[in-house]
C-alpha cells in the first residue's frame, strides 16, 4: 500500500483485501494482485479519489459477497455509480462469443453500447485500466483465451482509447494484443522497424541539428523528439498500401513541441523552408481537429540526403491530450486550459466534439478547486438511443422508442416483410411493445406473411417506413 494514500483509499483497499480473501488470478497469485495493479494505473493516469477508489473496488460486486449498498454506505452515491457502470459493462459482455463471429456493425456498436452504458467517462477509464492491466498478465491464459481477448481489444478497447485521444494507451494496447493475434508478423515487423531506425539515426541526427539551429536563429523554444511507429499501426498502414513500405511516409516522424499556436505555424514555415514539402501531405489539425480532439500540424518533407521524414508540431498542451487525452485533463492540473476554449471559440468544432469541449471546461474547474457537477461528465452521445441484442448476439442501434417492426426491418428488408411475432427475452410479446435497452429481440416470421399499411402506426424509424412503404407500393401494382 502506498504511504500517501488517503483514510478513504486505505479503507477500499482493505475492503477489496477482504472481499477477494481466498480467490487467485490466473497467475497463481491472490486475486488482490489485480485490483491493486488498476489503483496504481488509475494513479499514473492522475485520476481523482473516487475514480481510483471504483478501480480497487471494480470486481468486487461482481466476484464476492459485497454489494452496492455496502459500496454506497462505505464511500457514497459517486463511488457507488462507477463500480455499477464497471459491473454493468462487463455484464453486457458475459457471453459474448469471440469478435470474429459477430456482424461487422457489431463491433462498432459494442464500442458504442459501452460508452452508452459508461455514462461516466470515468467508468469508461476504469474499464480501460481494467483491460490494460489483464492483457499485460495475458500470458498466464490458455491460448484460445489469450487469441479472444487479443481480438476484442484491438476491436472495441483500443479504438475506445483512440477515441478518448488516450494514444500512449492505444499503443500499448494495439502493440500488446497484436503479439498475441499475429506473433510472426508482430516479431518480423518489430524487426523491420528496429532496423529501419537504426538505419535512419545518422540522418535524423543530422536533421535535428538544423532545425535546431534554424529555430534558435529565430527565437523559438522547442523540444524534439523522435517517435518509434508502433507495430501495429505499420501492419495496418501497410495492409492499406499493398504491402509497399515505400509508400510509408511517416516511419520516421519527428515531434517538435512549441510554447503556443502561432509558433506552431512559424516552426512548419522554418521546416519547409529547409526541406521540400511533399504535396498534399500537409495536415492542419490544429484548426480542424480530429474527431477525437486531436491537435497537431503533419507535415511530410523530403531531407537534403533524400529521406522522407513526418514532422509533427505541436503545444506542450496539445501533446499531453494527444498521449493521455481525457485522462490529462485530471492530471494536469497546473495547466492552462485550452485558450480557445477559454475564449469560447468553439464554435468551429463540431457536435459530435462539443462532448470533449464540455469534459475539457469541467477539468478545467477542477484544477482551479473549484466544486464539480459529475453529472456533467455524463456522456450524453448516445442519450437518444438503445442497443438490443438478436438471439446470437449482434447488438443493434435503435432511437429510444423505436418497436419491434423497426428492429426487423432494420436487420433485413425480407425480415421485416414476413413477421408474424415478437419474442422479447425470451417471451412472447407484440409489435406495439416498446423496446428497452439490452433487450434480447427475437422476430418471428412466416414466408406466407405479407406487409400491412397497418404497420405503418407500429414503426417509427424512417428507414424501416421507407421500407414498408416501398413493398406496399409494389404490392399495389
Ligand atoms: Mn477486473
Amino acid at each position: 500500500m502506498n504511504t500517501k494514500d488517503s483514510e478513504r483509499v486505505k479503507r477500499a483497499v482493505e475492503m477489496a483485501k477482504q472481499a477477494h480473501e481466498g480467490q487467485f488470478r490466473k497467475t497463481g497469485e491472490p486475486y488482490i494482485i489485480h485490483p491493486m495493479a488498476v489503483k496504481k494505473i488509475l494513479e499514473e493516469w492522475g485520476m481523482d479519489e473516487d475514480t481510483i477508489i471504483a478501480g480497487i473496488l471494480h470486481d468486487t460486486v461482481e466476484d464476492t459477497d459485497l454489494t452496492l449498498a455496502d459500496i454506497k454506505n462505505e464511500f457514497g452515491e459517486s463511488v457507488a455509480f462507477l463500480v455499477d457502470g464497471v459491473t454493468k459493462l462487463s455484464t453486457a459482455r458475459t457471453g459474448m462469443r469471440d469478435i470474429d463471429t459477430y456482424l461487422p456493425e457489431t463491433k462498432d456498436n459494442f464500442l458504442r453500447l459501452m460508452i452508452a452504458l459508461g455514462d461516466d467517462i470515468r467508468v469508461l477509464i476504469i474499464k480501460l485500466a481494467d483491460r490494460l492491466h489483464n492483457l499485460r498478465t495475458l500470458s498466464a491464459l490458455p491460448p484460445d483465451k489469450q487469441k479472444k481477448i487479443a481480438k476484442e481489444t484491438l476491436e472495441v478497447f483500443a479504438p475506445l482509447a483512440d477515441r478518448l485521444n488516450m494514444g500512449l494507451l492505444r499503443v500499448e494496447m494495439a502493440d500488446l494484443s497484436f503479439k498475441y493475434v499475429d506473433p510472426k508478423r508482430y516479431d518480423y515487423l518489430k524487426d523491420l522497424i528496429e532496423k529501419y531506425n537504426k538505419s535512419a539515426a545518422k540522418s535524423l541526427k543530422k536533421i535535428e541539428e538544423e532545425i535546431s539551429v534554424a529555430f534558435k536563429k529565430e527565437k523559438i523554444k522547442f523540444e524534439l523528439s523522435g517517435r518509434v511507429k508502433s507495430v501495429y499501426s505499420l501492419h495496418k498502414k501497410l495492409a492499406k498500401h499493398n504491402q509497399n513500405i515505400n509508400e510509408i511516409y511517416d516511419l520516421i516522424a519527428l515531434r517538435v513541441i512549441v510554447d503556443d499556436i502561432t509558433d506552431c505555424y512559424l516552426a512548419l514555415g522554418i521546416i519547409h523552408s529547409l526541406y521540400t514539402p511533399m504535396g498534399g501531405r500537409i495536415k492542419d489539425y490544429i484548426a480542424m481537429p480530429k474527431q477525437n480532439g486531436y491537435q497537431s500540424l503533419h507535415t511530410t518533407v523530403i531531407t537534403k540526403d533524400k529521406r522522407v521524414v513526418e514532422f509533427q508540431i505541436r503545444t506542450k498542451e496539445m501533446h499531453e491530450y494527444a498521449e493521455r487525452g481525457l485522462a490529462a485533463s485530471f492530471y494536469y492540473n497546473e495547466q492552462k486550459v485550452t485558450e480557445n476554449y477559454k475564449k469560447g471559440k468553439i464554435e468551429h468544432l463540431p457536435t459530435n466534439l462539443l462532448w470533449i469541449t464540455e469534459l475539457q471546461m469541467t477539468a478545467a474547474k477542477l484544477r482551479e478547486g473549484k466544486k464539480v457537477d459529475y453529472k456533467k461528465l455524463k456522456l450524453n452521445l448516445f442519450a437518444d438511443k438503445i442497443f438490443v441484442y438478436t438471439p446470437k448476439g449482434d447488438i443493434i442501434d435503435l432511437p429510444k422508442g423505436s418497436l419491434p417492426l423497426d428492429f426487423a426491418y432494420r436487420l433485413h428488408s425480407e425480415i421485416g416483410d414476413h413477421v408474424i411475432g415478437v419474442k422479447i427475452n425470451g417471451k412472447m410479446s407484440n409489435l406495439n411493445k416498446k423496446l428497452e435497452q439490452g433487450d434480447i429481440v427475437e422476430i418471428l416470421t412466416s414466408k406466407n406473411q405479407t406487409p400491412k399499411s397497418s404497420w405503418l402506426g407500429k414503426i417509427i424509424t424512417a428507414h424501416a417506413r421507407q421500407k414498408l412503404m416501398h413493398r406496399l407500393n409494389a404490392d399495389k401494382k
